[in-house]
């Protein structure tokens, strides 16, 4: 045997990324990569491990980086055609939401194929596009073509508990791995919706902001029976009302107003941005994932106050999970102050960063290209995402990411509804797809 094909299978000996996605798809799935976001899960290392096998078997040479134990990411380079341009990372994360086993049709961790899809958790997110990027990858280091840039190919930990022990750690302690980097693409975007009966694939070129807030009320404490006119538990209970019910006034930015305009071009029919009833009947399931990206938004989700029935406490306090459009950080938050009103503190418990890059340039170009090539005729349109990926984290470094993980589906398929959600599957066809699309962006960006 030639030292060439022991290093490097030759092509046919390991299958074709089409031929295999599904498999690595499965297999994925079947490690348990449960993300409880208190360290009380499995962990990543098994799946790092086997990642780095499917990386190493095509001759890469992988880094697995452990952060605390269990606690695995895993990062390879492949060298570029043209060594002085910049980097494009490729990047997934391995874990996963829990998923209550009772309340599904299938076991979340079996793999099962039925009706023509992949089930289990992490079908949607975001196993299925690490099993693409594998695929992909695979077939690319086979062919022995190299890609026109370097590529840093990682699969991270911890993204569904916010990064902390995944991207964030290794942005933070080895930003060696991602040497020269400007550009990223990952998840929740490049999946399609169809729109007036033509397919449309949302790419996504914005996240809006994150900031987790405490109010905390202060007042007289005292018994129970008394007359107070200074009540905490009174003064965090009005607080937290108005801050809840606030109508956020509709802010549209220039990626929302983009997405609205290509709908608008699609329908052939203005759409009214502030009726979220007009939303979902054009869009469907997807409105769920614009919705929110048309305003800021201030959800109360906890209240701490008092420890006896007759007892006034001195102080109260609540979380409220706000997000910010892009470039809305301080409006939001001094928005919140003033509902707040005197007598309650306001806190900033943790905050993640807005990003927002323009729906136009040579990456995406090589997006939309690879998308029309493999579906002729469809739409792409930029959109914003309301909920946060690792990029935010890559930011820090410099590095603009996009959510590109391309999967043509079904209109009827409620794709936006099964992230984090119960019976999560992605269509075989749909991943067939998207590493043939994956495979062209990769030989063109
Ligand atoms: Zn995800």
């Amino acid at each position: 045997m030639s030292e060439q094909s022991s290093a490097v299978p030759e092509h046919g000996v390991v299958p074709a990324a089409e031929d295999e996605v599904v498999d690595i798809c499965r297999d994925l799935i079947r490690i348990d990569t449960s993300n409880y976001g208190d360290g009380s899960g499995p962990g990543e290392r098994k799946a790092a491990e086997h990642v780095a096998a499917l990386l190493e078997e095509v001759g890469l040479t992988t880094e697995i980086v452990e952060s605390a134990p269990g606690r695995a990411s895993v990062v390879t380079r492949i060298t570029g055609a043209d060594p002085d341009r910049p980097a494009l990372v490729v990047h997934g994360h391995t874990d996963v939401v829990p998923a209550r086993a009772e309340d599904w049709r299938v076991d979340p961790f079996a793999a099962e194929v039925e009706d023509g899809c992949v089930w289990g958790r992490g079908a949607v997110d975001m196993k299925d596009m690490d099993a693409m990027i594998l695929a992909s990858v695979r077939e690319l280091v086979r062919s022995r073509r190299k890609p026109p840039r370097d590529l840093v190919v990682a699969f991270f930990a911890d993204e569904e508990a916010g990064g902390t022990y995944g991207a964030r750690y290794l942005v933070d302690h080895r930003p060696d791995l991602f040497e020269g980097a400007t550009e990223a693409v990952s998840e929740v975007g490049g999946f399609s919706t169809t729109i007036n009966g033509r397919r449309a694939y949302l790419l996504q070129t914005a996240e809006k902001g994150l900031l987790w807030l405490r109010l905390v009320a202060h007042g007289r404490a005292g018994h129970g029976s008394q007359v107070n006119t200074d009540n905490a538990v009174t003064r965090l209970c009005e607080a937290v009302a108005r801050v809840g019910a606030h109508p956020w006034p509709l802010d549209i930015t220039p990626t929302v107003r983009s997405f609205l305009d290509g709908v608008e071009e699609i329908t052939g029919t203005p759409l009214p941005a502030d009726d979220p009833d007009a939303l979902v009947a054009v869009l469907g399931s997807t409105a769920a994932f614009v919705g929110a990206t048309l305003r800021n938004t201030s959800n109360p989700t906890l209240l701490e106050a008092g420890y006896k029935h007759n007892v006034i406490p001195g102080s109260a306090s609540a979380l409220v999970d706000c997000r910010f459009i892009p470039g809305r950080e301080e409006q939001l938050l001094a928005t919140v102050r003033e509902l707040a009103g005197p007598g309650v503190d306001v806190e900033t418990v943790h905050r993640a960063v807005s990003l927002d890059t323009p729906f136009s340039g040579a990456l995406v170009d090589a997006m939309v290209g690879a998308l029309e090539a493999e579906d002729p005729g469809c739409a792409v349109l930029p959109y914003c995402l309301s909920g946060g990926t690792d990029n935010k984290s890559l930011s820090d470094l410099g590095i603009t990411g996009y959510g590109f993980a391309p999967l043509r589906l079904p209109a009827e398929l409620d794709f936006a509804g099964m992230f984090h959600g119960v019976d999560e599957r992605v269509p075989l066809d749909a991943l067939r797809f998207g590493v043939r699309v994956l495979r062209r962006f990769l030989e063109t960006a």
